[in-house]
């Protein structure tokens, strides 16, 4: 099996790599809630996944998962771990400075939690302008493809739902408690007239924001391969930005 992943590399290989390539992927996760049939580390598992494949159809490297994130709205249920944006965004900007030194100009972020958009967004711009170092950041379920739109109804693409869930199914079948998938409507806050900080448990009793007991393994593959295409196109169009 090749190596696709930069802690898989001597640095002998590694100084071959940053020698022709100057592009990685990051996948960046989390470690928090999906409801009673998911594992905590689904956002972390699905990036990873998505990352590694695209690093094995490229001979673009992958990094080592950056597995928390910003997770202070699921703190209601057990498990969940949460950093600051302040330490996400000061550890991944640590980890675009090493690679800067190897010559790495370009750094794709394969992001797997939504909680860590905004903290990333200052990451790409504060690196473009201390490093002069490009920071792409891919979210799967904001695909501009319509892949989701397309596989999967609106209740069924929400937090925990059946998208993730079926992604899950897909990857790490051993991981999801079939037994334990249910679907609940999520409780909104002012129709989304005004702003303020919820916490999931007051809009979810069970963590799941929709439609989950639909999803199925085979759907998971079919949406996993789509991804990873769609992947695939952005990887050609960095490289030859
Ligand atoms: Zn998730």
């Amino acid at each position: 099996m090749d190596k696709v992943s930069l802690h898989e590399l001597s640095y002998e290989e590694a100084r071959d790599y940053f020698s022709k390539k100057d592009l990685v992927i990051l996948p960046v996760g989390s470690v928090e809630q999906h409801g009673p049939a998911n594992p905590l580390g689904t956002d972390m598992l699905i990036a990873e996944a998505l990352a590694r494949e695209v690093a094995s159809r490229t001979g673009i490297i992958s990094l080592p998962v950056v597995p928390f994130g910003i997770s202070f709205h699921h703190m209601g249920f057990p498990g969940t771990v949460t950093v600051s944006e302040e330490s996400l965004k000061g550890y991944v900007l640590d980890v675009i400075r090493s690679l800067s030194k190897w010559g790495v100009r370009k750094v794709l972020i394969v992001n797997g939690h939504g909680g860590n958009l905004p903290t990333l967004q200052l990451v790409a711009r504060q690196s473009m302008d201390e490093l002069g170092v490009r920071v792409y950041v891919y979210q799967w379920w904001t695909s501009s493809s319509g892949i989701l739109e397309e596989l999967f109804s609106e209740d069924e693409r929400g937090h925990a739902s059946g998208a993730e869930t079926s992604l899950n199914m897909h990857l790490h079948p051993e991981l999801v408690r079939e037994d334990r998938l249910i679907d609940e409507e999520p409780r909104g806050s002012f129709g989304g007239r005004v702003y303020r900080f919820v916490y999931t448990h007051e809009m979810s009793d069970s963590g799941v924001f929709g439609r989950q007991s639909s999803a199925t393994p085979e759907r998971g593959s079919i949406l996993f391969e789509r991804l990873v295409e769609d992947l695939l196109k952005i990887v050609r169009e960095i490289e030859t930005e």
